[in-house]
């Protein structure tokens, strides 16, 4: 029972306005899902994904107002990298991104940039048979759009420390000297360490944790597989729009369990996912506070006035 690769990566932002004109304009990718932090509902939970919302595309960021900028270290993901399909795809958002004024380091096959808060990215000409779960964009034809995660890379002190775990009780697949392929049925990712020479220091720009998935019924399963491989995985906590249990593997990085499904559709119609805040049932009759607290957002699929 294999997971079906990365499920989502949840980051940190300190500037939603920001970080939404970044994601769902620059890159163009869907603002699927527009919450609250179930922990602290005065601060947004944002998620970006393909047109559908699907497992495997989704990024989500955590707003902290004011955080201080962090810095990946030991036992964090520093990199999370997106497929594209052809090299003409990598020309166009070489283009794209220049003319946004952000720095591109390319090489033939791939290029490296940060967000606007220095969190790592990097677009990828990848050969999969995956489906490509892309987004809509006036801008950016789907041909060229981002397919969906294909890596992300973490910082390690040893590189072999988490090998018998991941190899054990996760079934990842050794690929490379210091890599992972974690591939089930329908799509798979890599999971990669480079090694890490300092601690690193959480905040805006940081990743927080990377979610794997899994199919409902064999969730379960992989909480207890992670507990008979040596780590402390919390119980499996309902988010409404999928299951979730959390522990970190032996590097340090935090590692989610998330179930494919129920999906963003849970609450809201896939026609108009993200333009509304969706709050969890129990927060609803907290609406009109919370949403006078938080930061206004722009929408970014309104039509721009002539
Ligand atoms: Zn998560």
């Amino acid at each position: 029972m294999p997971l079906e690769g990365i499920h989502h990566i949840t980051a940190i932002t300190a500037d939603a306005p920001g970080n939404v004109d970044f994601y769902a304009r620059v890159l163009g990718l869907r603002l699927v899902k527009k919450t609250v932090n179930q922990d602290d509902p005065t601060v947004y939970h944002l998620f970006y994904a393909d047109e559908r919302g699907s497992s495997g595309s989704d990024i989500t960021f955590f707003e902290y107002p004011g955080a201080r900028r962090g810095r990946a270290g030991a036992g964090m993901v520093h990199r999370i990298g997106w497929r594209l399909a052809s090299a003409e795809a990598l020309d166009f958002w070489e283009r794209r991104l220049r003319d946004e004024g952000v720095p591109v380091d390319r090489s033939d096959d791939r290029m490296r940039l940060l967000d606007p808060e220095g969190l790592g990215l990097e677009l990828a000409v990848v050969d999969t048979a995956d489906e490509p779960l892309a987004a809509e964009h006036p801008d950016i034809p789907r041909e060229v759009a981002l397919q969906g995660f294909d890596s992300v890379r973490a910082y390690s002190f040893d590189l072999a420390a988490s090998r018998e775990f991941l190899e054990g009780a996760l079934e990842f697949r050794a690929a490379g000297e210091s890599g992972y392929e974690v591939r089930g049925r329908e799509r798979g990712s890599f999971y990669v360490y480079d090694q890490a020479h300092e601690a690193g220091v959480g905040g805006a720009g940081t990743v927080h944790h990377v979610a794997w998935a899994s199919p409902m019924e064999e969730h379960e399963a992989w909480r207890a597989r992670a507990q008979e491989g040596g780590a402390k995985p919390t119980p499996v906590i309902d988010r409404f729009y999928f299951r979730s249990i959390y522990f970190r593997e032996p590097s340090g990085v935090l590692f989610e369990i998330a179930t494919i499904g129920p999906g963003f559709t849970a609450d809201e119609p896939l026609e108009t996912l993200g333009q509304r805040l969706s709050l969890p049932p129990n927060f609803e009759p907290l609406r009109e506070q919370v949403e006078r607290t938080l930061t206004p957002l722009p929408d970014p699929r309104a039509t721009p006035v002539s």
